[in-house]
């Protein structure tokens, strides 16, 4: 390795690299939310999404989605068990944008 090389830095500081432009219109929605609360026990979308996305409230039983926060990686999407979850890229303009590109 050369003094030249980057940098070691851990997700969370390079999640802190990114800019949004958020859109007021979400690009994931949740097909079933009964399906959330009956059937999905583990709920690996809360624990796969890098940038804590997915969030279950107990207190009012459903999954809560900041989709503002998405970095648009669709390991959500790929990982859902049931496939219910919607998730497409945001409008033109909006959504995260690559420092590094
Ligand atoms: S993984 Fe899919 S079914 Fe399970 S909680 Fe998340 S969205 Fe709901
Ligand atoms: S696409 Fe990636 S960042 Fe966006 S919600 Fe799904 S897992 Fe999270």
């Amino acid at each position: 390795m050369t003094s030249d090389a980057l940098p070691k830095v851990n997700v969370d500081e390079k999640l802190g690299t990114l800019t949004y432009k958020a859109d007021h219109q979400a690009h994931i929605t949740i097909k079933d939310s009964s399906t959330c609360l009956n059937k999905c026990h583990d709920k690996p979308c809360v624990t796969v999404c890098p940038a804590q996305v997915y969030r279950w409230e107990d207190g009012q039983k459903k999954l809560i989605v900041s989709f503002e926060n998405c970095i648009e990686c669709g390991a959500c999407r790929m990982l859902c068990p049931f496939d219910n979850i919607d998730c497409h890229w945001p409008r033109g303009g909006f959504g995260v944008q690559y420092r590094y590109g």
